[in-house]
Parts: C-alpha cells; structure tokens; sequence
C-alpha cells in the first residue's frame, strides 16, 4: 500500500500537473483506505478552489507598472 507521504506528495502535486493514470489510482486507492488523507485531501482542494477563485478575480495593475 502507497504510504501517506507519497500520498500527500501526490496531493500536492496534483495542483501543479495532471497525475498519470497510475499515480491517479494508486492515490484514489490509498485514499479509500486512509480516513487521515481523505482529510488531508479534502484541505487541498478547497485551497485548489480557492485559489482559483482568487486568480480569476484578481485586477490586472498593468497600467499601473507601465507607467514610469
Ligand atoms: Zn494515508
């Protein structure tokens, strides 16, 4: 059984790059057996939305930063 570091690790990673097949698995599998991860995934997708969220509602300064 993967272990919940490489787990997490996955978890993290996810956010940044889409997960191959097998780590997808292995991490979904790992997931349906560790009510710890389960958790600890469940934090990082509410920071993936929220994170989102903020870069789709931020105000580009560019005006701002052209003038000299
Ligand atoms: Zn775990």
């Amino acid at each position: 059984m993967m272990m919940c570091k490489r787990a997490t690790e996955l978890m993290s990673q996810r956010l940044d790059r889409p997960l191959s097949w097998t780590e997808k698995v292995s991490l979904t599998f790992h997931l349906s057996m560790c009510g710890a991860c389960k958790q600890c995934n469940r934090q990082f997708e509410l920071l993936h939305q929220a994170g989102q969220r903020l870069d789709g509602e931020r105000c580009p300064q560019e005006e701002e930063s052209d003038r000299e």
